[in-house]
């Protein structure tokens, strides 16, 4: 569909197909000649044909095999002789008295065409059962292969055109919504795209590389096409997941002709998807890495590393997993810029249906505002799935719009089908999110010594049902104010369940980790609290196996049991101070979470003006 200098290849023939064709043209003229096709013709019996000679009445003799075609002159039909297999033509016919004169007189009477056929078809009905069983399993190895396409048979010149062959997308930033932030990030790349003799002359360096992070289906790929359109160059796919069960060197050596294909054609995008399947960590993990993966990678930074200062192709790659990632592709002048591309909140998801929508016709009564609302935690690949499943149920029905009930089915289908992939709260569960971050947001904007809010959403993200995000200061140093206000905002979600619904969930478990642990660095570690006063507990270690601290414990018993005493003592003292503040500001709290529910996402302008507002 983006596909402009892709021609459809014409479909090719196999050599079997042609083999079979000719086999079939044989056996017609084949039986053509031996009159078996068409018409009937009389048979006649060795006498028969000795009297037809004797009276000089042949016209002509064609021999095939036993069968024997005789054309009588005079007469329109040939006659059929099937003589005797044992003995020749001579023989047989000498016995009924034609003698060898008739032969010596008439020597152009036999043709012997017939028998040089004879020996085509026999050979070809020796040969033609054993090609078709050749061609039979030729093609279902094939299959088999299809698949996968790793196989052995796999990397053959086909698949590497395929891959090789940039394309030039015609999707453009209008067909990517939802995700306005990481848009306007890479707006910069298709100015560098398009005109890259504006940055080298004031001495900028081109990026090489941008990563791409987020979620499946939020539309890294969508988003990288897009680029590729808006900046007319030509696109190269490769996706890390091929490589990972290839020979070795394949991969490598794929890599190298992708990049010189690309170089040739610059400017141009080369996109890496699933990077994380070959940029993972080396050396991580028990058994040493992956040969294949590791000489991938290693091709990849060396193609990148070895672009000049004016190479105009730029590698775009994309993972949902960047905390896996190698850190050597993280390095300035490789994947230096990092494009955040997360799920969608309402208004996103809105844009993204109605993205989908067009050229759909979809019912005047049919609000996408409201299929927004109702699809929280869908990716923009959700989104479209919904889209189209309506208008096949629509389809389906006959019916000639997409009504909301259509919608409603693919809903229900999409989040309580098998396939689904991605989950949307319910409303009861937005609600209870909400109010948990709302929590956590509010004990950030008054508590003294707390960090300004910069983000607070209740879209999912891993298995969180929400998240605050705040701007960290860049102070060196922290008071122990402020790490008090620290374990009180980490308690805010829980106290704000407590507060409000009089229960509490499973919501809070890393929020309690992280409270936990503060509290205990500063008992342990930082001197911060009066009972256990001014020693550290416990050696701090850094483990060669593990890669991270763990710490042995150089301390008494008693000492033990006052440091979990006075940890818990710090956790209900913060915990008592924070849900007196959500209690006292009860009315803000539920306004604020009434704006979560409705728009999901607050920045921290939108939602500093809300505070100081309500
Ligand atoms: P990813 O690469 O992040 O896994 P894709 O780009 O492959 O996601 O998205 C799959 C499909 O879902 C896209 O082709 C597009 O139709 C739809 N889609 C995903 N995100 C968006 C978006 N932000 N806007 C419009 N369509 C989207
Ligand atoms: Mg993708
Ligand atoms: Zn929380």
């Amino acid at each position: 569909m983006e596909d402009q200098n892709n021609q459809p290849s014409r479909p090719q023939i196999p050599i079997w197909g042609w083999i079979l064709f000719i086999l079939a043209i044989v056996l017609v003229v084949q039986l053509y000649s031996s009159g078996q096709i068409f018409g009937n013709q009389e048979e006649f019996n060795a006498a028969e044909v000795a009297e037809l000679l004797k009276n000089d009445r042949v016209e002509k003799m064609t021999v095939n095999g036993n069968r024997v075609l005789i054309e009588v002159k005079g007469q329109e039909e040939a006659v059929i002789w099937e003589k005797d297999a044992q003995s020749n033509i001579y023989e047989q016919l000498e016995y009924y008295g034609v003698d060898g004169s008739v032969w010596q007189d008439f020597p152009n009477l036999i043709t012997p065409d017939g028998s040089r056929w004879d020996f085509l078809i026999n050979m070809l009905f020796t040969l033609g059962p054993i090609l078709l069983i050749i061609w039979i399993f030729s093609r279902g190895f094939r299959q088999i292969q299809g698949g996968g396409g790793n196989s052995i048979f796999g990397f053959g010149r086909s698949r590497a055109k395929n891959i090789n062959d940039g394309d030039r997308p015609t999707v453009t930033f209008d067909d990517v919504a939802g995700v306005e932030e990481a848009k306007e990030e890479v707006q910069e790349i298709v100015q560098f795209l398009r005109e890259p003799e504006r940055f080298i002359q004031v001495g900028a360096r081109i990026p090489k590389g941008v990563l791409m992070v987020g979620p499946p289906g939020t539309g890294k790929t969508l988003l990288a096409r897009a680029i590729a359109g808006e900046a007319g160059v030509p696109f190269y796919h490769i996706s890390g997941s091929e490589f990972v069960e290839m020979f070795v060197g394949v991969g490598a050596s794929r890599v190298r002709d992708l990049f010189n294909k690309a170089k040739e054609n610059a400017p141009a995008i080369v996109f890496v998807d699933e990077i994380d399947a070959v940029g993972r960590q080396r050396g991580a993990g028990l058994g040493g890495g992956h040969d294949e993966r590791e000489q991938t990678l290693n091709q990849i930074l060396t193609e990148m590393d070895g672009f000049d200062k004016d190479t105009n192709v730029i590698v775009i790659a994309a993972t949902n997993r960047a905390d896996v990632l190698d850190p050597a592709l993280l390095r300035p002048g490789r994947f230096d810029r990092k494009v955040i591309v997360d799920l969608p909140d309402i208004k996103g998801r809105e844009a993204i249906l109605k993205v989908h929508g067009r050229g759909k016709p979809i019912a005047k009564d049919v609000d996408m505002a409201d299929w927004a609302r109702l699809t929280a935690g869908f990716a923009g690949a959700d989104l479209e799935n919904l889209v189209n499943e309506s208008a096949i149920f629509a389809a389906r029905r006959r019916g000639t719009t997409v009504t909301n009930t259509d919608i409603q089915e693919a809903f229900d289908r999409i989040v309580i089908g098998p396939e689904r992939k991605s989950r949307v709260m319910d409303e009861e569960q937005k609600e209870l999110v909400a109010y948990h971050e709302a929590g956590h947001a509010v004990a950030h904007f008054y508590l003294p010594n707390a960090d300004p809010v910069q983000k607070v959403t209740i879209i999912p993200r891993g298995r969180a049902g929400g998240y605050v995000m705040t701007l960290p200061s860049d102070r060196a140093v922290e008071t122990k104010a402020w790490f008090e206000d620290r374990i009180a905002i980490a308690l805010a979600g829980r106290a704000s369940e407590e507060v409000f619904f009089g229960q509490v969930t499973s919501g809070a478990s890393s929020d309690l980790q992280q409270a936990t642990q503060t509290a205990r660095m500063m008992v342990t570690r930082l001197g911060m609290s009066d009972e256990l006063g001014l020693p550290v507990y416990g050696e701090e270690q850094g483990s060669p196996f593990l890669g991270r601290s763990i710490s042995s414990r150089d301390y008494s018993e008693n000492a033990a049991a006052r440091i979990d005493a006075e940890v818990k003592e710090i956790l209900e003292r913060n915990y008592a101070r924070v849900k007196g503040l959500i209690s006292d500001n009860r009315e803000r709290i539920i306004k604020l979470v009434e704006k979560l529910i409705e728009v999901e996402t607050l920045d921290r302008p939108t939602f500093e003006a809300f505070m100081n507002a309500a």
